[in-house]
């Protein structure tokens, strides 16, 4: 590919040396690779012409949001061009009466949620990366996060969708109800497909009304068995859990004995622990029932202690701990996300360690999650370099996945990084089927090949 061919694309095109290394990876760190050159387009007109250049001369292209990523999924291969969708970025409308926002792509997720905040609105979406992600691309990866238990995942959030394909052409369809059955739903197709079928410019997303009341617990329990009877008695008596995740014994200990956390708000001996948020609209009138309900959990069995944060603080300080940023320091840290039906999650957690363990007695093997969702986060770290151990861990953990039914990947998505692995979760039929889809909307496969299948 020549770059000259790119120069017809002015201003937008990039081959400074720092740029390049900036755009060469996304969070996930494997493979980097510096790209040919990185696009960077102001305005959906700008995308569409790099586009339809790029589709004309048959070059790859890569679209990047804000690089936080887990699947490899942004990270481009040689020769391959990026699409920064950085500069396309900025609310355009808050719509109070609708309940929507539109908004470009590359608006980072937190600048978002304050957005709707200073309107007297709440934009459900959260994920720990919200300062760096991007709108785009947490629709392209349909992000779950923190909330998903109560409001659903990025999925749930989008009523309208700007897409520019693989030929320049804009498919708009910026609608703001919820109700549209007028054929097939062309905008649920992009929402998780990664980048491989057109990339998103603008978005409309769903708000609601901003929660008065925000309560946060920490809680210890006996067991996994005893922290999903919690999560429903929760549920049941007062139906407006907004997050609930769990937290498996060497996970905790871990996290609270780091330097960098600098908490540990309740002792690391308890069995097991789970972290719970409350969203509700009279604060004291919740914190009461709140409390009662878990003094009855605690006389039930169901709990064996529990905080109740004090300040919004304290409450932050809880959702540090589950965040778990120390684990990040590991060198060579592989980490998994899988789902499996809630019931099964505990027994799959105990598999998946004793088997590791067996392999690799003395690595480290924490699991947490969101598990109101079905979903789990391990953390491995086998001691060694990632490339000795990484296809052997995989196989290990995606063998007991595809075992049980589960899936492979619960919000992450494939990328590069799980893409060997997507017959563990989807029928020879359905990956059939997505083929046919990628061909009839990117004919040249020039979006983001190579990522999903
Ligand atoms: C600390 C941390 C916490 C995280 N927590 C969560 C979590 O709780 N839940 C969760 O789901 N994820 C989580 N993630 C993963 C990550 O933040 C999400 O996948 C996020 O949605 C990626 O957004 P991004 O803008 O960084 O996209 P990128 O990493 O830039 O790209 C991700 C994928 O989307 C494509 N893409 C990006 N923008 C566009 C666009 N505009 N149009 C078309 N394709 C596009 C890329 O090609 C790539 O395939 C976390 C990551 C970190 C680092």
């Amino acid at each position: 590919m020549s770059l000259d061919l790119l120069s017809a694309l002015g201003e937008m095109v990039s081959t400074e040396s720092d740029l390049l290394d900036k755009h060469a990876c996304d969070w996930s760190n494997v493979n980097r690779q510096r790209p040919r050159a990185v696009l960077r387009p102001r305005t959906v007109a700008e995308v569409s012409s790099a586009l339809k250049l790029c589709h004309a001369h048959g070059i790859a292209v890569v679209p990047q949001g804000g690089l936080t990523g887990l699947a490899g999924g942004a990270t481009p291969r040689a020769g391959q061009v990026v699409l920064s969708l950085e500069r396309l970025k900025g609310i355009e409308e808050i719509d109070a009466d609708s309940a929507t926002m539109t908004v470009l792509a590359g608006t980072p997720l937190e600048t978002a949620q304050k957005a709707a905040e200073g309107a007297g609105l709440y934009l459900a979406l959260d994920i720990g990366s919200r300062g760096s992600c991007q709108i785009g691309g947490n629709v392209a990866t349909n992000a779950g996060g923190n909330h998903v238990i109560r409001y659903g995942m990025a999925r749930a959030q989008v009523l309208g969708l700007e897409t520019v394909l693989a030929d320049g052409t804009v498919l708009s369809s910026l609608t703001k109800v919820m109700k549209n059955n007028t054929g097939y739903d062309l905008n649920q197709l992009f929402i998780g497909s990664e980048g491989t079928l057109g990339i998103i410019t603008r978005v409309v997303l769903r708000l609601y009304p901003r929660p008065r009341a925000r309560r946060t617990a920490l809680i210890a329990t006996a067991d996994y068995g005893a922290t999903v009877r919690l999560l429903r008695r929760l549920q049941r008596e007062l139906g407006d859990v907004s997050a609930f995740e769990a937290m498996w014994p060497d996970f905790y200990r871990y996290v609270t004995d780091h330097p960098s956390t600098g908490v540990k708000p309740m002792a690391d001996t308890h069995p097991f622990y789970a972290l719970s948020e409350f969203q509700g609209s009279e604060p004291d009138r919740d914190c009461t029932r709140l409390e009662e309900c878990l003094a009855r959990a605690i006389e039930a069995g169901d709990a064996l202690d529990a905080l109740l944060a004090q300040s919004e603080r304290e409450a932050r300080s809880f959702w540090t701990i589950r965040e778990g940023a120390a684990l990040d320091l590991l060198p060579y840290l592989i980490n998994f996300d899988v789902s499996a039906p809630t019931a099964q999650l505990g027994a799959l957690a105990d598999r998946l360690k004793a088997n590791l363990t067996a392999r690799w007695p003395e690595g480290l093997f924490f699991v947490y999650g969101h598990i109101g969702d079905g979903n789990i986060h391990l953390s491995a770290w086998a001691g060694g370099a990632m490339d000795d151990v990484a296809h052997e861990m995989d196989e290990i953990v995606y063998g007991e996945v595809r075992r049980i039914g589960g899936s492979i990947s619960a919000e992450h998505g494939i990328g590069t990084l799980k893409r060997a692995y997507l017959g563990h979760s989807r029928s020879a039929a359905e990956i059939e089927i997505m083929r046919r889809i990628k061909t009839a909307l990117d004919p040249r496969g020039i979006l983001n090949p190579g990522k999903v299948i």
